[in-house]
């Protein structure tokens, strides 16, 4: 068989002329030959084969850098390599997506409970409002931040309160000022007016970009900052760095966080075990973290979930859980009365395994 013009080529592959010509600018997919008089494209039958994966990676929507390096490895007969980096890419796709279905059914609840509201409005004895405002729910919570056996100083900030539950983990010299000063940027998200919900997201923003700012002032230090903001029955979740969120509901533990570490990031990409990660000597090096750096990436992590009553929520800094199993947690927040008997187990299990770091722990508990 000889060679193929780039039209029975495009048509061999599904993909157009037009297309073709762009992966040849672009090095993905070199013609074995071009015409130098005509500048006509031919393609070598045992191009297929690469050309056909191009076009079938493009339909789920990867990059063509991206598309480049599964070629490479495809070409290079390192299959297991390519599957790996498409696995690698969909789970990332997954993780974005979920995050935005999250802020989408918001607003699609939001927008649609705004409208009988604002017609029937809130006059008392109308019992059509009962039917669209929100349920509001209670919560008790307390925080313990605490030294622990080996470090020096304590670094980690924590903040509860009615409506705001923070915990930041400072590094660097100044880490403790960083932390401390990410914390004090959040505080005032307690007493806010209980305002429209969408205004809520806003306004988390706008605090982690006042405690971005805040910590510009120490410098070669940072935080992370994990924080939850209620309203209603719904509770804003930001999120920067290793610090964690848990949910314990209906005797399971949720991990609502997902960490921001390199370690995490080989895992999505099916680089290392979960089991491996745990042990990893590089387990705290930070992909994102508060570290006054211009806002040159991307924005905090904001995200909404619903709450229900009975649900108990744990912030935690890596002193807790880098040393003290999911198990371990699991069961003190289930077998605590109270929100501050929770965090004072679950202190007493970091030092039970050394304590190695600060360990923070905010708790709370939705009334049921
Ligand atoms: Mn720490």
């Amino acid at each position: 068989m000889g060679l193929l013009t780039i039209g029975a080529f495009a048509h061999a592959t599904r993909l157009s002329a037009k297309a073709l010509r762009r992966y040849d600018e672009l090095g993905l997919l070199r013609p074995v030959r071009v015409d130098p008089y005509s500048g006509y494209r031919y393609y070598a039958p045992e191009q297929l084969e690469r050309a056909r994966l191009v076009a079938w990676l493009r339909r789920i929507g990867m990059p063509l850098a991206r598309i480049g390096a599964v070629c490479d490895l495809y070409d290079a007969s390192d299959r297991a390599g390519a599957a790996r980096e498409v696995r690698a890419y969909w789970a990332r796709v997954e993780a974005d997506t979920a995050a935005r279905r999250d802020l989408a059914s918001f607003l699609v609840e939001h927008l649609s409970a705004d409208l009988p509201q604002a017609l029937s409005g809130r006059l008392p004895g109308n019992e059509d409002t009962t039917m669209t405002t929100t349920r509001e729910l209670t919560i008790r919570y307390a925080a313990v931040t605490d030294r622990g056996l080996v470090r020096e100083t304590n670094q980690d900030a924590a903040y509860a309160g009615e409506r705001l539950l923070a915990v930041a983990d400072g590094y660097g010299a100044s880490g403790a000022d960083a932390g401390a000063a990410a914390i004090e940027a959040l505080r005032p998200l307690d007493t806010m007016a209980p305002g429209r919900a969408g205004d809520l997201l806003n306004a988390l923003e706008d605090a982690v970009l006042r405690a971005n700012e805040a910590v510009r002032g120490h410098e070669e230090s940072g935080t992370t900052l994990t924080a939850m903001l209620w309203t209603g029955s719904r509770l804003a979740l930001v999120h920067v760095g290793d610090t964690r969120a848990y949910l314990l509901r209906d005797g399971r533990l949720y991990r609502v966080t997902h960490d921001h570490t390199v370690v995490q990031a080989m895992v999505d990409e099916g680089r290392l075990t979960p089991e491996e990660a745990v042990s990893h000597p590089q387990r705290a090096l930070l992909l994102r973290a508060l570290d006054g750096a211009e806002a040159s990436g991307r924005a905090p992590e904001v995200r909404l979930h619903e709450a229900r009553a009975g649900d108990r929520y744990l912030l935690c800094s890596d002193g807790l859980s880098a040393v003290v199993p999911e198990a371990e947690v699991l069961e003190a927040l289930a077998a605590a009365a109270t929100p501050s008997d929770a965090a004072h187990l679950l202190v007493a299990a970091a030092h039970a395994h050394g304590a190695p770091d600060n360990t923070t722990c905010a708790v709370a508990h939705v009334a049921g």
